[in-house]
C-alpha cells in the first residue's frame, strides 16, 4: 500500500567496488600489520561469498595534485615525493615508511574515492566500497602518520563540497583509532560533520576533546562490545546526522574494532558492522537518496576484516 513511499528514491545500478593493483604493491616490510594481504583477503571472502554478483567493479584512477591541495598542503605531497625511494624503504615514523610503491598506491588509493564521489553524484552507482590501502584516517593535512600518506576520506569529501558543490557531508569513523587526520583537516568546517567511535584512551591519543563543534567524538573504553558501539551510535551519532541533514554520507570503514584483532581492544563482531551499515543505510536513505561513499581504513586480523568488509558490503549492496 506504502510502496510509492518506500520508492520514492529509486535505486539504480550496483554498488560501485572500486580499487586497482598498485593498491597491492605498497610494502612496508615483512611482518607489518598493514599489508597487501588485506586487500587480496577481502577479495578472496567477497568471491567465496558471492558478492561479486552485486558489485560493480571500478578501476580507481590516480588523485591528481589539485584534488590532493584541498586537503593536504603542497609542500607536504613534495616532501613525500622527495621522501619516495627507488628502493628499500624509508622510514617516516616508527609504524610508516615508504617503499617504491608506496606513492603508486596512495595516489590510486585517495583516487579511488574521488571517483566514487562521481559516480555516485553522477547517478551511475547508489553506493561504493573504495578496497584500498595505504588507509587514510591519520593522516594531517601535513603529517603522515599510522600507516597513512594521503587523508583518502578527507580528498574525497573536499572533492563533493569544491567539484559538487555539496554544502553538507557527513563523515562516519568507526575504526578503534580516533580519525585524528580528517579532523584536523576539516575542524570547524561548518559543511563538514564528522561523527566518530574509538577506543580511548589508545592510538593515537586525541579525540577526547574534539577541535571543533562539528565534531562528534565517543570515546570507548577498552573492552567495550557492540552494545556499548551500539548504544554510542543511538545516543550520539544518529541525532547529531539527522540534525545535519547530510547531502552525501562518508564511512571510514575501519574494522580493526573486531574482537579478533588484536590491534585494539574492542569486542565488536560481523553482526555489528552489519547493524551499523544498516543505520547509516536508512540515514542516508532519509536525507540524501542513499548516497555512501565507504573507504577501507583499519583491519589487521586478515579474516575478521574480511568476514566484516563481506558484512558491511552485504547491507550495502541489497545482496
Ligand atoms: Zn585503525
Amino acid at each position: 500500500m506504502f510502496t510509492w513511499l518506500r520508492n520514492r528514491w529509486q535505486r539504480t545500478g550496483m554498488t560501485a567496488y572500486l580499487s586497482h593493483p598498485d593498491c597491492l604493491k605498497h610494502n612496508m616490510g615483512v611482518g607489518h600489520p598493514e599489508c597487501p594481504e588485506r586487500l587480496t583477503a577481502i577479495r578472496d571472502q567477497l568471491m567465496a561469498a558471492q558478492l561479486f554478483d552485486f558489485l560493480d567493479e571500478v578501476e580507481a584512477p590516480e588523485v591528481t595534485r589539485e584534488q590532493l591541495a584541498r586537503v593536504h598542503s603542497p609542500g607536504y605531497v613534495d616532501y613525500l615525493e622527495s621522501c619516495a625511494p627507488s628502493v628499500g624503504t624509508f622510514r617516516l615514523d616508527p609504524d610508516t615508511a615508504m617503499s617504491p610503491g608506496t606513492l603508486p598506491a596512495a595516489r590510486r588509493a585517495a583516487g579511488a574515492v574521488v571517483r566514487a564521489v562521481d559516480l555516485v553524484l553522477g547517478g551511475a552507482a547508489p553506493n561504493a566500497f573504495c578496497a584500498v590501502r595505504p588507509p587514510g584516517h591519520h593522516a594531517e593535512s601535513a603529517r603522515s602518520m599510522g600507516f597513512c600518506f594521503f587523508n583518502n576520506v578527507a580528498v574525497g569529501a573536499a572533492h563533493a563540497l569544491a567539484q559538487h558543490r555539496l554544502e553538507r557531508v557527513a563523515i562516519v569513523d568507526f575504526d578503534v583509532h580516533h580519525g585524528n587526520g580528517t579532523e584536523e583537516i576539516f575542524k570547524d568546517d561548518p559543511r563538514v560533520l564528522m561523527v566518530s567511535t574509538f577506543q580511548h584512551p589508545f592510538y593515537p591519543y586525541s579525540g577526547d576533546t574534539p577541535l571543533g563543534p562539528n565534531m562528534c567524538n565517543v570515546p570507548l573504553k577498552a573492552g567495550s562490545k557492540g552494545d556499548a558501539f551500539r548504544a554510542a551510535v543511538e545516543a550520539h551519532w544518529l541525532p547529531a546526522l539527522d540534525a545535519f541533514r547530510p547531502q552525501m554520507l562518508f564511512v571510514s570503514a575501519g574494522f580493526d574494532a573486531h574482537r579478533e584483532d588484536d590491534m585494539g581492544s574492542l569486542g565488536l563482531v560481523e553482526a555489528d558492522y552489519e547493524w551499523v551499515t544498516r543505520q547509516l543505510a536508512a540515514l542516508a536513505a532519509r536525507h540524501c537518496q542513499g548516497r555512501i561513499v565507504s573507504v577501507l581504513e583499519g583491519g589487521y586480523e586478515l579474516s575478521a576484516l574480511a568476514r566484516s568488509v563481506v558484512a558491511h558490503l552485504r547491507v550495502l549492496s541489497e545482496a
